[in-house]
C-alpha cells in the first residue's frame, strides 16, 4: 500500500485527523437535549459545515429536521456528467452511561495501546473525518472524479427519524447514483467488510393491570393478582427454552448465506463470561442476521432499595424486537402485539402500544458499486478480500433512502468494527482502521467515476 500515492497522502493527513476528531469529540452531541444542551449539537454541526466549507463544498447549511435537531449538508460539483456520490455520517452520540466507568473521560479523544477512546471516536464521528480525509486524498492525487455530496445527521442515535423526514419532504435534495454509509463496520479490525443487509426493529411499550392499587402481600399475596408477575410471565413467553425468540405467527428459520461467524469468534467479540452458554438456534449468524431477536429494554417496577412488601397493581416493559430482511416490520409488529396480548395470563388488562419502528434492509451485491468498493479495498487491505457481513442495529434512513431512490446503490462502511465497543463504555476507534479505510473509500469515488 507504501506505493499507492492516495495512500501516502492519507498516512500523511492522519496527525491532523488526529487532531479534528479530538476538537469533534469534545463537543457533548447527544441529541437527547434533557440530558446534554443543545448548544453542544450546534456546535459539532457548525464544526462539520465549516469543514465542509474549507473543502470547498458548496450550498453548504444546517437542515432543521422535523425532531428539532439539525444536519449537515454539502456539496462539492465534480466534473461536468459526472456521477453523483452521497456520503453519510452522523455527528450526534450516545451518551456516555457511566462517565465514572470510563478508564479516560469520554469526550477527550485519549491514545491508549494504539487505540484512540471517546465517545463517537468510531460511532460516527470518525466517520465524518473518514470522509474528509478521502477527499482529501483526491484532491492532492488529481482531484475528486465524481460529484459529492455530503449529509450528516445530528440525531441518529436517538430514533427520532429527523433527516428521514427531512429527506421525503425534499426528495431531490440527496439524490445520488450510489449512496454510501460511513456508519457500519468492518467484521473484525483488518478484515475489508461491507454490511449488506440491516435488521428492522419495533419497538413496543406493554402495560399490564391487575388491581385498582398495591395490596400488602401478606395479607394478599398467593389469590392477588399480581402484574408484575403477570408481566414477567408474558416476556417469557417471548422465549423458547434455548433463548430462542418465538413470537406467534412470526418465522424464525431462516439462514445466513454470507460471511460465517464461529462461536468462538462471538463470544470473545461480545465478552461473554466462561461458564455462560450462547442463546437462540441455527448459526450465529443465522441467530444475528437472518432471525428476529427480542430484547426486553426495560421494566418499570419498584427498585430492589426500598421495595415493600407489595403486590403490585401494575407494571409495563419496553420490548425491542430486531426483525431480519424479509420480514416486513409492520407485519411483526402486530405480530408481537397480537402474541403480548394473547399470553397475558390471568384475564389481566393488557395494552400494547408500538413506538418504534424500522424497516430492515438488504443491498444489491451485484452492482458496479460493489465491485469498486471490492477492488479499492483489496488495495487499502492487501492480501484480503471484501466479506459481506449483517448488522444486527438497523439504520433507518438506510430503507428512507433505498426508497426514495430505487436506483442507487447503497454500500455501507465504517470505523465500528466489534474492538470499537460502540455505544458501551470505553468506545475507541482504531487509526490504522481510519486510515485503511478513507483509502479505500478515496479510491472507490474513483474506482466508481471509471
Ligand atoms: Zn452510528
Amino acid at each position: 500500500m507504501s506505493s499507492n500515492p492516495v495512500a501516502e497522502t492519507v498516512a500523511s493527513l492522519l496527525p491532523r485527523a488526529k487532531a479534528e476528531l479530538t476538537e469533534l469529540v469534545a463537543f457533548r452531541s447527544v441529541a437527547d437535549f434533557e440530558q446534554f444542551p443543545k448548544s453542544e449539537s450546534e456546535a459539532a454541526a457548525n464544526w462539520i459545515a465549516d469543514a465542509l466549507r474549507a473543502e470547498g463544498f458548496v450550498d453548504v447549511a444546517l437542515l432543521d429536521t422535523p425532531d428539532g435537531t439539525q444536519s449537515v449538508y454539502g456539496c462539492l460539483p465534480g466534473p461536468e456528467g459526472a456521477k453523483t456520490v452521497l456520503l453519510y455520517a452522523h455527528y450526534d452520540v450516545q451518551p456516555p452511561l457511566d462517565e465514572a466507568g470510563w478508564t479516560t473521560p469520554p469526550f477527550e479523544l485519549t491514545e491508549r495501546d494504539g487505540r484512540w477512546y471517546g465517545r463517537g471516536s468510531a460511532d460516527c464521528k470518525g466517520g465524518v473525518i473518514m470522509h474528509l480525509l478521502a477527499l482529501r486524498a483526491l484532491k492532492a492525487n488529481g482531484g475528486v472524479p465524481v460529484t459529492v455530496k455530503i449529509i450528516v445527521e445530528g440525531s441518529e442515535e436517538q430514533g427520532t427519524g429527523g433527516l428521514e423526514r427531512y429527506a421525503e419532504q425534499h426528495p431531490e435534495l440527496l439524490t445520488a447514483d450510489t449512496i454510501v454509509i460511513g456508519d457500519a463496520g468492518n467484521f473484525r479490525v483488518g478484515l475489508p467488510t461491507v454490511t449488506t443487509i440491516l435488521r428492522g426493529m419495533t419497538l413496543v411499550r406493554v402495560s399490564v393491570e391487575t388491581l385498582a392499587g398495591n395490596l400488602h402481600s401478606g395479607q394478599f399475596g398467593g389469590a392477588a393478582p399480581d402484574a408484575l408477575a403477570a408481566l414477567i410471565r408474558v416476556l417469557d413467553s417471548l422465549r423458547a427454552e434455548d433463548g430462542s425468540t418465538t413470537v406467534d405467527g412470526l418465522d424464525a428459520s431462516a439462514v445466513w448465506d454470507g460471511l460465517e461467524y464461529t462461536e468462538e469468534q462471538f463470544r470473545s467479540d461480545a465478552k461473554v463470561l466462561d461458564g455462560v452458554g450462547l442463546t437462540g438456534s441455527g448459526s450465529v449468524a443465522d441467530r444475528l442476521w437472518a432471525r428476529p431477536a427480542v430484547t426486553v429494554l426495560g421494566i418499570d417496577c419498584p427498585p430492589v432499595v426500598g421495595a415493600t412488601p407489595s403486590v403490585h397493581a401494575g407494571a409495563r416493559a419496553l420490548v425491542s424486537l430486531r426483525v431480519p430482511p424479509g420480514v416486513d416490520a409492520t407485519e411483526a409488529s402486530k405480530l408481537l402485539q397480537a402474541h403480548l396480548e394473547t399470553h397475558t395470563p390471568w384475564g389481566a388488562r393488557v395494552t400494547v402500544e408500538q413506538v418504534g419502528q424500522g424497516q430492515p434492509f438488504r443491498a444489491d451485491v451485484s452492482s458496479p458499486a460493489y465491485q469498486a468498493m471490492a477492488d479499492a479495498m483489496a488495495v487499502a487491505y492487501p492480501g484480503e478480500t471484501m466479506q459481506y457481513a449483517g448488522q444486527g442495529g438497523s439504520i433507518p434512513l438506510c430503507n428512507t433512502l433505498a426508497g426514495l431512490y430505487p436506483d442507487a446503490e447503497i454500500l455501507l462502511i465504517g470505523l465500528s468494527e466489534p474492538e470499537a465497543r460502540i455505544h458501551a463504555l470505553n468506545e475507541s476507534v482504531s487509526p490504522q482502521e481510519l486510515e485503511r479505510l478513507s483509502v479505500a473509500e478515496a479510491l472507490f469515488l474513483r474506482n466508481y467515476a471509471g
